[in-house]
């Protein structure tokens, strides 16, 4: 059963349904537009799934395309990154477009703006652009060469396009009103020369057009008839209609904005994920502290608690801040239900039952998992020799405290009750604990029905792999990443505790664990194989803990 209240039609769905009833389309055509500067992250998720989303909802057609219009910041690899995350997370594009494929059409329609007197060719310095655009409270002040004729920008066009000018020394611009209080539409740059080679076109060309100027004629190709963008772009729009509107497109699409997905103690900024990388503050885009989709798939995350969280986030038309924590409640609900469970020491300390014989072994039964009976059980070796938490054992408790202590009882999961005897300590420090069975409570239950309130994981001395548990914990310290003190930089708010590797020892099954599948360590949380596992270095990464702060703060817990 699922507890959520059903939550009606959002804003763009209710556009969508108007606009098909109302015959203003009759396919709804949408595109994910990542730029390939960078790996997606999980606020391009949020995208994804709205785009993909919409166009499944309402039987029509979204594309995958790159926005690769600026050879400096693109690669191939990107490319092919974003692919495979698209992929993953459980979309099939319609087709696959690249903006670099009509630049020759982009081109074209610059030239008719020109020929209609709707573009110059600017040869003042990028500052003097800059300084000329105005403000907020001052208009902009029109160019010298704004007045240049059709027939002279013409060739100029033509011979940025040739290569005969050097970067920055002349740019086109679109001719539309310095006096505009949109500051967008003050003569906005369409292109500027570049003289970089591009990941697909090669050196074919030195001019790349600008994002406003692209990306509408970009739907137009491609028959977009929904074209869902941030709400940074709102103040756009009327750039993207007066592009559109001043040459012959081929078909005319609308632009819609959307909140964009700000999530609790990240960043999201490629500019700044690339600089984790870069400076290997992170392992790389995969890192499982990363909020990227790469670093959430090698964390653990499935495509459907992914997909999940963003349906739970809904879509709307203000910005907010959502916690992480909502994202890794997804993830635990549904480990909950699928993650076998396993048991693993992280901080080892001896236990010995001095009354069981020496070298017997009583395999017990373990049930895989208790929220899924058809999971079956598994046995376990249990023995003299165990391994039990360290924290699982005080030689002094305080009150409340119902492990092991002098004195205690408690239950070792799937084996015995067991009784404090005695206990070793080497400098100061508690080595190893000593104790004994109750023989009669095999499965954990005293044969009187005494009551034990402990229990404990554990794990065969004998019958153990080392593993190597990484606990990550946020990235950054401060909740709301947009709301740091004034002069400093988002690495000063870098975690130093991250990331805390821990050597443990597991139940002998872990061997066969599958790389990112989930596992729930009792007590410990949900963990995942990493790819980088080798047969000698079992390497876990823990991809969510047990206690679900999020349930708890919300009453769902
Ligand atoms: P950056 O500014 O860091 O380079 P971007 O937003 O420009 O990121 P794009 O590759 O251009 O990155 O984004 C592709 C699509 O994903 C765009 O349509 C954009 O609106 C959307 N998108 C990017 N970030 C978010 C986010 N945090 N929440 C929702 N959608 C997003
Ligand atoms: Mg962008």
């Amino acid at each position: 059963m699922d507890p959520r209240p059903k939550r009606g039609p959002n804003f763009l769905e209710e556009i969508i349904a108007q606009d098909l009833e109302d015959g203003v389309v009759q396919e709804v055509v949408t595109r994910f537009p990542p730029e390939p500067n960078g790996y997606l992250h999980i606020g391009h998720a949020k995208s994804i799934c709205l785009n993909f989303g919409l166009a499944e909802k309402f039987g029509g057609r979204c594309n995958l395309r790159f926005d690769d219009t600026n050879p400096a910041k693109e690669d191939q690899e990107y490319v092919e990154a974003i692919q495979e995350d698209v992929r993953w997370l459980g979309f099939q594009w319609d087709r696959l477009c690249f903006a670099s494929d009509y630049f020759d059409q982009f081109y074209r329609w610059a030239q008719e703006l020109v020929q209609k007197g709707l573009a110059y060719v600017d040869f003042q310095t990028p500052e003097e652009i800059r300084r000329t655009r105005g403000t907020l409270t001052e208009i902009g002040v029109e160019s010298p060469y704004r007045d240049t004729p059709p027939e002279e920008n013409l060739r100029l066009l033509e011979r940025m396009r040739n290569g005969e000018f050097e970067e920055g020394q002349c740019v086109l611009r679109a001719k539309i009103d310095m006096k505009s209080p949109n500051l967008n539409m003050r003569d906005p740059v369409i292109y500027r020369i570049l003289k970089r080679p591009h990941h697909r076109t090669g050196d074919r060309w030195c001019i790349y057009p600008m994002y406003d100027f692209a990306h509408g004629y970009e739907d137009a190709i491609e028959g977009v008839t929904h074209s869902i963008c941030t709400l940074e772009f709102q103040d756009h729009r009327p750039l993207y209609d007066w592009f559109l509107d001043n040459v012959s497109v081929p078909h005319r699409p609308r632009q819609y904005e959307f909140a964009r997905l700000n999530l609790s103690h990240t960043v999201m900024s490629k500019r700044k994920l690339l600089e984790l990388v870069e400076s290997r503050i992170v392992s790389g885009w995969d890192d499982p502290r990363m909020p990227t989709i790469s670093g959430l798939r090698r964390r653990g995350y499935t495509p459907s608690s992914i997909r999940r969280f963003c349906d739970e986030i809904g879509v709307a038309k203000a910005d907010s801040l959502v916690d992480v924590e909502l994202l890794q409640h997804c993830l635990r609900e549904e480990l909950n239900k699928t993650a076998p469970r396993r048991m693993a020491v992280l901080n080892p300390l001896k236990l010995t039952i001095v009354n069981w014989p020496e070298g017997h072994i009583d395999l017990v039964e373990a049930e895989n998992n208790p929220e899924d009976p058809s999971a079956g059980t598994r046995p376990l070796p249990f023995g003299r020799d165990l391994y039990i938490e360290a924290e699982d054992f005080m030689v002094s408790p305080p009150k409340g405290y119902f492990r092991l202590f002098p004195g205690s009882e408690v239950r070792l999961k799937h084996g015995y009750l067991v009784r404090y005897v005695d206990h070793r300590e080497e400098d100061g420090r508690v080595v190893e604990v000593l104790v004994e069975a109750d023989l009669e409570s095999r499965g954990g239950e005293a044969p009187d029905g005494r009551r034990i309130k402990g229990t404990l994981h554990w794990v065969n001395a004998h019958h153990c792999v080392p593993i190597t548990a990484r606990l990550y914990d946020h990235l950054f310290t401060l909740r709301d990443m947009s709301r740091m003190e004034e002069g400093k930089d988002y690495k000063d708010y870098l975690n130093p505790s991250s990331l805390v590797e821990v050597k443990g020892l597991g139940e002998e099954s872990l061997r066969d664990a599958e790389p990112l599948a989930g596992i729930q360590f009792l007590r410990h949380g949900y963990f995942c194989l990493d790819p980088s596992s080798t047969r000698e270095e079992l390497i876990f990464n823990r991809s969510v803990p047990l206690k679900d702060s999020w349930a708890k703060a919300k009453g769902k817990g």
